[in-house]
């Protein structure tokens, strides 16, 4: 018999949900297999229509990961050379790389220390007469604080992206991620919160053109068949991945609520073991529900990188995202930036740290992670006196 108070505590456990939904998942994969259709077709179409429906957005275009997503997004607004596009340091590197690989110029603008979101107030410091978009990232799975950020946005008539890889099934004002910005960009990686076995991402709008673009440029730019008006590449979802994701999708809901339930066991836990000068909690908007992707803390008096460690050594899985922001990325250095450009963003990679989440974490899991943070916390105090 395993012994609970000494065995792993996962991170993220993306065995747990298959375990839960085998049957149906496998008869999904069988079903694909048998039909002979493994890229796009119908599980692809039909997984576009669910995930658009979900989002409350008329057309959703599946692709290859969430890079993907963003990369399609980008190029159906024609980002290319010469082209500004504005988004925070503080986000996993992709955000930045697809403005790259577009060959337009990332320029950064920092975030609010309180969400770890993009601050729209230094936004509107950072557009210029090159601005093509700004993409907002809807960080740890709450949404940025999209009005204020359309309201800077639309002075110039500068579209925004969603980077809502984390945030599926988040909302804001009543709107869920996806239907907020004119493109909203998913990643099925396992990890998130709707994930896949593998890789897979979806891109998400109102608008026709940018759909229809969009669709076109995942098969190489190709409409109708041979013919390239646009310059594509492969970013195809394979059906398999598709025909997964629908049966995870009707689940998706359930997995949410059991995620906010453990943010609030874990708030709980911080206040009752007296640990809050130790550990600042997760800041929820008020605008919207925050889905808890991940569960981060800020950890205050430089203690993170100790915490870090005494998690690991007992065996709970922890992770800083993100521990370099990207304006201090070494492939990044011709953009001329240097440590004190972004403090906020270089503040919150030395301080944050994400604790386990996923829906099937229990209770005397969670009493056991923060309980350990408080052992930490005594042997800091023993060591000092
Ligand atoms: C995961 C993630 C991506 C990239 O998604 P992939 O599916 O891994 O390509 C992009 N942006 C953010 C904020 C992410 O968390």
């Amino acid at each position: 018999m395993s012994n609970t108070s000494t065995c792993a505590i996962p991170l993220c456990d993306i065995q747990a949900s298959y375990e839960s939904l085998k049957n149906e998942i496998d008869a999904a994969v069988a079903r694909t297999l048998a039909s002979g259709q493994v890229i796009l077709g119908p599980e692809v179409a039909a997984l576009e229509r669910e995930v658009a429906a979900y989002c409350g957005a008329k057309y959703a275009v599946g692709c290859a990961s969430g890079s993907d997503a963003l990369l399609l997004a980008l190029s159906a607004l024609g980002v290319g050379a010469g082209d500004e596009v504005i988004l925070p340091p503080f986000t996993f590197f992709a955000t930045a790389g697809a403005v790259c690989r577009l060959g337009a110029t990332p320029v950064f603008a920092d975030i609010d220390p309180e969400t770890f979101n993009i601050d729209s107030e230094e936004v509107a410091l950072k557009i210029t007469s090159r601005t093509k978009a700004i993409i907002p990232v809807h960080l740890f799975g709450q949404c940025a604080d999209m009005d204020a950020l359309h309201r800077v946005a639309d002075r110039d008539g500068v579209p925004v992206v969603e980077d809502a890889c984390q945030a599926f099934g988040a909302d804001h004002q009543g709107l869920k991620a996806g239907a907020i910005g004119e493109i909203a960009c998913f990643s099925f990686y396992p990890s998130k919160t709707l994930g896949a076995f593998g890789d897979g991402g979806m891109a998400v709008t109102n608008d026709p053109g940018h759909a229809r673009r969009m669709a076109a440029l995942r098969v190489h730019g190709m409409e109708p068949k041979y013919r390239h008006h646009l310059l594509g590449w492969n970013a195809r979802l394979d059906a398999v991945q598709a025909a997964m994701l629908r049966v995870k999708l009707p689940h998706v809901e359930n997995w949410i609520s059991a995620r906010r339930l453990i943010a609030e066991r874990y708030d709980e836990l911080i206040d009752s073991m007296e640990l809050s000068d130790l550990l600042q909690k997760p800041v929820r908007h008020e605008f919207g529900r925050h889905t808890f992707s991940q569960y981060v803390v800020r950890v205050a008096g430089g203690m993170r990188d100790g915490l870090l460690k005494h998690l690991q050594s007992k065996k709970i899985g922890c992770e800083v995202y993100y521990p370099v922001p990207l304006h201090l990325q070494e492939c990044l250095w011709n953009l001329g930036h240097a440590e004190g450009d972004f403090p906020v963003s270089e503040e919150a990679s030395r301080s944050v740290l994400a604790l386990p989440i996923f829906p099937e974490l229990t209770a005397e899991q969670q009493r056991r992670v923060i309980g350990e943070c408080a052992a930490f916390v005594r042997q800091q105090v023993a060591v000092a006196a």
